[in-house]
């Protein structure tokens, strides 16, 4: 049985009054959701605020991105090494919006997410189809690609344990769209059979996200497929009582 994992992405929004009051309200509601792990992602600067918040609670710190190289002359990047020491415990990388506004190549993506692994952080690997991908009847092949860098590295198997991969077609981010479950468990089925190819053990235990639109109405009938271990949300993750919502509709996969 994987326990189910419910990620918030904040994106670029609020403010830090904003952050304590949401990282404050998401904690004061956690206990309700024992068999579920929650956890968010605030911006970047908002990690120390939110960490503060968070402090001895269940709820787990992500951080958005994280610098492919390990120290140096970066101007503007934050290593894996920088959230270790700030208490985060996740870290996306290749969300679609970092591929696509801020051109993130797949094997970039792949040199995140051991950067991240190598500080001891969980990755969560983010792929999806866009909406033309998948009416051309590509989707498997775009997310073999974009499997591929990580399938295809010599320590694949390592750094698939417990690491975890976020299935988010493109096409159903922030705009109300979601996949149907059938849709998004016909993926993630995909995505865990390619895993399985190259690293049998980790397939069975590796918990795979959807995002895209989830919230509190369509989410129990989302995690209700057997291949999809949770969700990763970006637009409700911002309202306490809503994300809290996508957290209970997770606690009822397990019971
Ligand atoms: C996301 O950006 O990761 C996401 C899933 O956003 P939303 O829930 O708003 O579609």
């Amino acid at each position: 049985m994987r326990t189910p994992l419910v990620l918030g992405n904040w994106k670029m929004h609020g403010s830090q009054a904003f952050a304590r009051a949401l990282a404050e309200a998401v904690r004061a509601r956690a206990e309700a959701f024992p068999g579920v792990e929650l956890g968010v992602c605030p911006p970047y600067v908002m990690l120390p605020i939110v960490a503060k918040a968070l402090d001895g609670s269940r709820v787990a710190l992500g951080a958005q991105n994280v610098s492919e190289f390990g120290e140096g002359a970066y101007t503007g990047e934050i290593s894996a090494g920088m959230l270790k020491d700030l208490g985060c415990t996740h870290v996306l990388v290749g969300h679609f919006e970092r591929r696509q506004i801020f051109a993130e190549s797949p094997v970039q993506v792949v040199q995140k997410l051991v950067a991240a692994h190598t500080a001891g952080l969980v990755p969560v690997l983010c792929v999806g189809e866009t909406l033309a991908e998948r009416q051309a009847g590509t989707t498997s092949r775009v997310i073999e690609a974009q499997l591929q860098p990580l399938l295809g590295h010599p320590e694949a198997a390592a750094l698939l344990v417990g690491a975890i991969i976020a299935y988010e077609p493109v096409w159903a981010i922030g705009t109300g769209e979601t996949a149907s479950p059938a849709q998004a468990q016909a993926v993630h089925q995909d995505i865990r059979k390619l895993v399985a190819g190259r690293a049998p053990e980790a397939a069975r235990s590796l918990r795979i996200l959807y995002g895209g639109s989830v919230k509190p109405g369509n989410a129990t009938e989302l995690f209700a497929m057997p291949d999809i271990d949770g969700g990763l949300i970006g637009g409700a993750a911002l309202k306490a009582e809503d994300f809290c919502a996508i957290a209970e509709a997770a606690a009822s996969k397990r019971s």
